[in-house]
């Protein structure tokens, strides 16, 4: 879940915490979007500037004091990019290690002016080599050592990036990045923020999420609150589905390391009742 400093998202985070609280989830991460140095990753209304991380982190520690009374609590983790150009990378890796976050997602926010000059630049035009070399990417990504979780892991399908998004089509290389996952030993990330963005799908796609569960992939959860009444929006339906494909559990980072709890919801109903890592 994200702040206002990142320009898009609404409320102040200690009413994401009252949400969760109302929500029966004990557990919440802010994650928001990591300052880039290049513009192109999109630097108005996307993310914080560099020089307001001090800022974020004392609003998240401040939210996790007072979070404390209504039984929550709030960890602070962020969400860096995955991109295939390392140059860019150097910066968002000073970040990375000059603070001591709970939890680092890796997305590829395949939308960005960054990726997208980056396909032009690479002459990757058609929808299929889109969605390779995503995939590639984001399985580069798993291998760098940089990330808990991968975020949303086919944000690609949102956003006009292509106009055909077909998994099945592209099951070799969409296991080739689960199987990064599995040999890294981080997880992977289902976002329930999918179900709300035009394709009206979690992600990743349920068919990924079938090959993750037999490959022995792990899951974190979030729903990609960039407002309060969005927390936890619909773990009731998500969670059954996955424990429908194998998933026993999820997980969640607290100062990097991974914990894991039981799957919650064996019936929708007791869907909310139990511990939930929301980002
Ligand atoms: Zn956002
Ligand atoms: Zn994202």
């Amino acid at each position: 879940m994200h702040t206002p400093l990142c320009g898009h998202a609404i409320g102040e985070p200690i009413e994401y915490a009252v949400a969760a609280k109302e929500r029966g989830i004990d557990l919440i991460t802010f994650t928001c979007h990591i300052p880039m140095e290049w513009e192109a990753f999109g630097q108005t209304g996307i993310r914080m500037q560099r020089d307001q991380l001090d800022q974020y982190i004392s609003l998240i520690g401040e939210t996790a004091e007072a979070a404390q009374s209504l039984g929550v609590e709030v960890l602070c983790g962020i969400e860096a990019e995955v991109f295939p150009d390392e140059a860019h990378m150097e910066p968002m890796d000073e970040i990375l290690a000059a603070h001591s976050w709970d939890f680092v997602l890796g997305s590829l926010h395949a939308q960005c002016q960054s990726y997208l000059k980056w396909l032009g630049d690479n002459k990757v035009k058609s929808d299929a080599l889109r969605i390779d070399s995503y995939f590639r990417h984001l399985k580069d990504g798993a291998q760098s050592g940089r990330y808990d979780s991968m975020s949303h892991p086919d944000v690609i399908r949102t956003y006009g990036v292509v106009s055909d998004f077909n998994p099945a089509e592209h099951e070799e290389v969409i296991r080739e990045f689960l199987e990064a996952v599995v040999e890294e030993d981080i997880c992977m990330e289902v976002n329930t923020s999918g179900l709300t963005k035009g394709a009206y799908e979690v992600h990743p796609d349920p068919l990924i999420l079938g090959w993750a569960a037999e490959m022995g992939v792990k899951l974190t959860i979030g729903s990609d609150s960039h407002q309060p009444n969005a927390v936890g929006r619909f773990f009731n339906w998500v969670q059954p589905m996955l424990r429908e494909k194998g998933f026993e559990d999820l997980h969640y980072f607290r100062g990097r390391k991974r914990y894991r709890v039981d799957m919650p919801g064996g019936d929708p109903g007791a869907a909310d009742g139990d511990r939930g890592a929301m980002l």
